[in-house]
């Protein structure tokens, strides 16, 4: 396993960080100027060249410090507009920042034609959920008991997924969503990518990476002291 550390405090090299070095499409190096996203932050810089070249990945990263682009850019790269199934799932421990996320990656994905992305949240009705994946979807976001109770429920199929993240992993754990994260994963295509990303890594976390991820690449965002 590859480990890169970066130091949380190291000053940007001038012109090294730009979006621009990475592989992306015309269409979303304009909707990253449009947003004002000029450099990418560290975990960024860390993680989207290995995502983009195809690698699982386990990055450990405090909130605030850009993980949703650093998996929105790979997930969105590899997305055909075309096929109507779901081929990426972000699993997220609240509605909340399910709803965070879905957000952002709807801002980075609209420089590309027609994206559906559904937020699959418990705490509401099944059927409208329902309703909205029958007609179809690009993307999932939600959080793991109610993506599990659409698996169960036949309502949600993952043949055509080539990208599984889980976000804000620790937490999910926290809120005991480990068998749920297993469920949803073991119905996933083993031929996938996935992202892994965490504040802390507890043994929880390396049991769900050695169980669930491919020769992961780990990038780890030191502590600002
Ligand atoms: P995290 O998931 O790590 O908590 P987010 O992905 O939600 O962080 O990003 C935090 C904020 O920073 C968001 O408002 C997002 O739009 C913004 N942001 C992310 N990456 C960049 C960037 N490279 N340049 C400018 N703003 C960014
Ligand atoms: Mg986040």
């Amino acid at each position: 396993m590859t480990e890169i550390h970066i130091p949380a405090n190291e000053a940007p090299a001038p012109g090294s960080k730009s979006f621009r070095e990475l592989p992306l499409s015309p269409a979303m190096q304009e909707t990253l100027q449009q947003l004002e996203y000029l450099e990418m932050t560290p975990i960024q810089a860390a993680s989207l060249p290995l995502a983009l070249a195809g690698h699982d990945l386990i990055a450990q990263a405090k909130t605030g410090s850009g993980k949703t682009a650093a998996f929105a850019l790979p997930l969105l790269t590899k997305l055909n507009p075309r096929w109507f199934a779901v081929q990426a799932l972000v699993l997220c421990p609240t509605r909340e920042l399910a709803e965070q996320v879905s957000q952002e990656i709807r801002r980075l994905a609209r420089g590309q034609d027609n994206i559906k992305i559904i937020t699959l949240c418990g705490g509401t009705t099944m059927r409208p959920q329902r309703a909205s994946l029958e007609h179809g979807a690009h993307i999932v976001v939600g959080t793991p008991g109610r993506i599990m109770d659409h698996l169960e429920r036949g309502s949600l199929q993952l043949d055509g997924l080539s990208t599984l993240v889980l976000d804000e992993a620790d937490r999910m754990l926290d809120m005991g969503f480990f068998d749920d994260i297993v469920y949803v994963a073991s119905h996933c295509p083993p031929r996938r990518q996935t992202l892994l990303f965490s504040a802390t890594y507890p043994d929880g976390i390396a049991r769900l990476a050695q169980q669930f991820l491919r020769d992961p690449q780990t990038v780890k965002l030191a502590e600002q002291h």
